[in-house]
């Protein structure tokens, strides 16, 4: 069963008790106004995943299955963090300058973001921190276990996977390729 949360009424303040679904409304037993949780983005399961990835899960029935993934495998049961936001808002930056572009390919593992190809040489800045990237290179918010795999300190994954130039990398890009779906 969902677990229940606890909110504060937005109309006289009182502690709620929410069963963290949203699109459903909530009557507060205080003062009976009714309101609907609005999703805030570090609550938002949907947050990270590519919407042609979400419908296709909602084709095969299977968006529960997803969502719970999600919410225990991939948040452990938390929220988004503000690196993860910090991603988000800098992706979209990069894509406001037509720096980045994005690709109709998502990464393969759950929540399956979108991945992105670099148009030309930059920085991504992320937590007060700068990455380069160069034109043709491939990025992707990076997952716990992506973050694992590839040992990144922070949630995004800079790779060149149109070639075997770096040659120790070479055996995990080969496991990258694998790991993206178009
Ligand atoms: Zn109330």
């Amino acid at each position: 069963m969902a677990q229940l949360e606890k909110i504060q009424c937005p109309s006289c303040g009182a502690p709620l008790e929410w069963d963290g679904r949203y699109g459903q409304s909530v009557t507060c037993s205080y003062c009976g106004s009714v309101f609907l949780p609005a999703a805030s983005a570090a609550d938002d399961v949907w947050l990270m995943t590519d919407p042609v990835a979400r419908a296709r899960y909602e084709f095969n029935n299977t968006l529960d299955k997803l969502e719970h993934d999600i919410r225990f495998e991939v948040l452990r049961g938390g929220k988004w963090s503000a690196q993860d936001r910090t991603y988000l808002e800098e992706i979209a930056r990069l894509e406001k300058a037509g720096l980045v572009r994005r690709l109709a390919s998502f990464w393969a593992i759950s929540p399956h973001p979108p991945v992105y190809r670099a148009l030309a040489d930059g920085e991504f800045h992320i937590g007060g921190q700068k990455l380069p990237f160069r034109k043709g290179q491939e990025i992707v918010w990076a997952c716990p276990m992506t973050r694992d795999r590839f040992d990144l300190p922070l949630p995004v994954l800079i790779a060149d996977f149109q070639g075997a130039r770096v040659q120790k990398l070479c055996g995990e890009m080969v496991n990258a390729m694998q790991g993206r779906m178009s």
